[in-house]
């Protein structure tokens, strides 16, 4: 895909390709796929993320550890979401996706740490759902929005 990186000052996801290309709604925000979504920067973060270079067969240690952080932050910006909410569901999958990004260890067994990674990404997905469903919203499908993203390859999915 030709075009360069990008920050969607709507939604903050970082993207790849040409900022002024039409978004997912007729009239919306051009260069936003999550434009009029609910938690469109929930879903920015945790696509950018499950499109990130960690997840490619071939990726490098320090690739690694970045996904480590940024799932850890985007951990973060969930539990933000919630505070001061009832979302007990939601808070339940976002407790089980921070014990699994702490079993996690990167600098350890890069095997066992990219396994305890994805499930912690896997969990945060799932808060998400958990949301968007209060909202009556169907589930997020981040493939739905792989065009948007530098996807060379994802090695393994999601257990859902
Ligand atoms: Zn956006």
């Amino acid at each position: 895909m030709a075009g360069t990186d990008y920050r969607c000052p709507h939604c903050g996801a970082e993207l790849r390709g040409d900022p002024r290309r039409r978004g997912s709604r007729p009239g919306g925000t051009q260069g936003c796929p999550y434009d009029g979504m609910a938690y469109a920067a929930l879903r920015a973060g945790h696509d950018a993320i499950y499109f990130g270079p960690w997840r490619r067969i071939d990726a490098l240690p320090a690739e690694i550890l970045r996904g480590y952080h940024r799932i850890g932050r985007h951990l973060e910006v969930i539990r933000a979401t919630l505070t001061g909410h009832d979302f007990p569901a939601a808070a339940r999958d976002l407790d089980e996706a921070i014990e699994a990004l702490h079993a996690a260890d990167p600098r350890e067994d890069a095997r066992d740490a990219l396994r305890f990674m994805d499930n912690a990404l896997s969990y945060a997905h799932r808060a998400i759902d958990d949301l968007l469903r209060k909202k009556g919203d169907p589930p997020h499908q981040p493939m739905d929005f792989a065009e948007w993203y530098d996807v060379v390859e994802v090695p393994f999915r999601e257990e859902e």
